[in-house]
């Protein structure tokens, strides 16, 4: 979470008057940064924070973000119902565990895991899914070394320069050598040859992106499996695949059943998904499973037995609420796979008009169109425009929309684009007036091109790692 600072203003900007409309007393105060020293009525209290809450964006116009920022009322109603469950506690609340092993086994049939012995768990969301991942591949390749007397000194983990941020924490906190391939003009995510060419006896495992944050593209896991295939025939290293399908996990099964990219390819070890993203679950929940047992080290699984009962857990937190697990179940059931069909399809139509349009625009160019995950990138392809992608990121951002403006990364941090994530509830009419409101904009920037300050781009380069 963003890290906060201590604020030592001698406490001149502490205290602030709640609304006089909200209390009995003529005037009540609230310290801002130190505790009260008495409390208030529940519904002050509710009505103090709710007011500050209203500067937070609105979440339906939020097109930068991946994270669901709608349930229907029902599914709400079971997470309130379920707050209070700890997910940790498996023999006090052993229905609650029942429903995480359901999630996994619907999550490994999806994946088309092999019968046997796939094992999962839920997490906090994809993060904590990768570091899991990362964790079980850096512990098989220590054991697979030590077996073979070699040193284990420097592991190494391939992937693309476009991964999720998690994947660079992965390697920071475990100290693994992160190899990222840099993209090229014409190559916006990782390849086969260019993954194989990476590993060596220290590589750990390669990550594929299915699909990426930068453009919403799926990497090619069936392609670069078979470049990692002629390596090991080659007699190089026999280098693991982890699926980093935070987004399309749960978009490719439906929309693209043809696809090989999960458990279908041999290689491929575990794979991870946000259930928050498009699992349609409130945040936080994510989804780990492995192929098989095999893939995950026994002394990376902890039993713990003081709650009562006998339960193996692999996570990095312990407490954490039971309502995204009840949340997820109920998804499934309430929707089934047909419904999520309909969902994605509904998202992905979406997405396409949009790109289309877009592409029809003038001075833009489509850098993905939709037609992986329901995301899409776009440039000013007119160097004479005038005015660049933050510009309009911060113009569209007076009427609401939120729309990321970012730089690429290694090698090419010359393209700047804008993003846009199509997710459930942006429906048809509210694209419409994103592209009318797009298009008037644009326009304006072009005929006045010095009207708009320069913003400092950090602040919005930054919003895309969602
Ligand atoms: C969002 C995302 C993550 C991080 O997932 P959280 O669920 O937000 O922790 C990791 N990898 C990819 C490809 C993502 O899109």
């Amino acid at each position: 979470m963003a890290l906060h600072r201590k604020i030592d203003d001698g406490g001149d900007r502490n205290e602030v008057d709640v609304n006089p409309v909200y209390v009995q007393l003529a005037r009540e105060r609230v310290p801002r940064r130190t505790m009260p020293q008495r409390g208030m009525l529940p519904d002050t209290a509710l009505q103090v924070v709710r007011d500050e809450l209203i500067l937070d964006g609105n979440a339906r116009l939020n097109l930068a973000t991946f994270v669901t920022t709608w349930m229907e009322p029902q599914a709400r109603r079971l997470m309130a119902e379920c707050l209070d469950k700890n997910m940790i506690d498996k023999d006090e609340y052993p229905q609650t565990a029942e429903l995480e092993s359901r999630c996994v086994n619907i999550l490994a049939d999806l994946w088309h895991a092999p019968a046997g012995s796939a094992t999962g768990c839920s997490t906090t969301g994809s993060s904590e899914a990768c570091m899991l991942g990362g964790m079980a591949l850096l512990w098989r390749w220590r054991q697979r070394r030590q077996a073979a007397g070699a040193g284990v000194g420097q592991p190494n983990l391939v992937m693309g320069s476009n991964v999720q941020v998690c994947w660079e924490k992965f390697c920071r906190y475990w100290q693994v050598e992160p190899r990222m391939v840099p993209m090229e003009p014409g190559r916006l995510h990782l390849r086969g040859p260019q993954a194989a060419a990476q590993c060596d006896e220290n590589t750990i495992g390669v990550v594929a992106i299915l699909g990426s944050t930068m453009d919403g593209s799926y990497e090619p896991v069936g392609e670069i499996s078979g470049e990692l295939d002629l390596l090991a025939g080659r007699g190089g290293p026999d280098v693991p695949i982890h699926v980093d399908a935070a987004s399309g996990g749960f978009i490719a099964p439906f929309l693209q059943p043809q696809l090989v990219w999960d458990f279908q390819v041999p290689r491929v070890a575990s794979i991870n998904a946000s259930g928050h993203k498009y699992g349609l679950v409130y945040p936080g929940v994510g989804w780990v499973v492995w192929r098989a047992a095999a893939a995950l080290p026994e002394d990376l699984v902890f039993k713990v037995n003081y709650l009562g009962g006998e339960m193996p857990t692999f996570a990095l937190n312990f407490s954490r609420s039971g309502s995204n697990v009840a949340a997820q179940y109920y998804n499934f059931l309430r929707l089934g796979f047909e419904g999520y069909r309909r969902v994605q399809q509904a998202c992905q139509d979406v997405a396409l008009h949009m790109s289309g349009q877009i592409a029809r625009m003038g001075p833009f160019e489509l850098l993905s169109d939709g037609s992986e995950l329901p995301v899409f990138a776009f440039r000013i392809s007119d160097e004479s425009a005038g005015y660049t992608v933050f510009d309009l990121s911060e113009v569209l951002r007076e009427r609401g929309w939120l729309v990321p403006a970012y730089t690429f990364p290694a090698n090419l941090q010359d393209t700047a684009v804008l993003r846009v994530v199509v997710r459930n509830g942006f429906g048809m009419n509210l694209a419409d007036a994103f592209l009318a409101d797009l298009r008037r904009y644009s326009r304006t920037l072009a005929a006045h091109p010095h009207s708009h300050m320069p913003l400092a781009p950090e602040s919005v380069r930054h919003g895309f790692a969602h």
